[in-house]
């Protein structure tokens, strides 16, 4: 077979808690004097609201550490 081998898998870096989803919207039941509902934003906690995993550190062979 000819033709360009495909990039080797690379693993996701969504965060497996939320699955991206990293902030939700919840309402408190109470409501702004425009009718409009008052909502609690809040922050996944293994992600902090980012929706992806922090890049693990290594060290290569010469010591130094790099992102991957
Ligand atoms: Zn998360």
């Amino acid at each position: 077979m000819t033709g360009h081998t495909p990039a080797p898998h690379t693993p996701a870096r969504i965060c497996p808690n939320c699955d991206g989803f990293a902030t939700a919207a919840i309402p408190s039941g109470t409501r702004h004097p425009d009718g409009t509902r008052v909502l609690l934003h809040v922050d996944c906690g293994t992600c902090h609201g980012t929706g992806t995993l922090p890049l693990r550190r290594r060290l290569t062979a010469a010591g130094v550490v790099v992102a991957a």
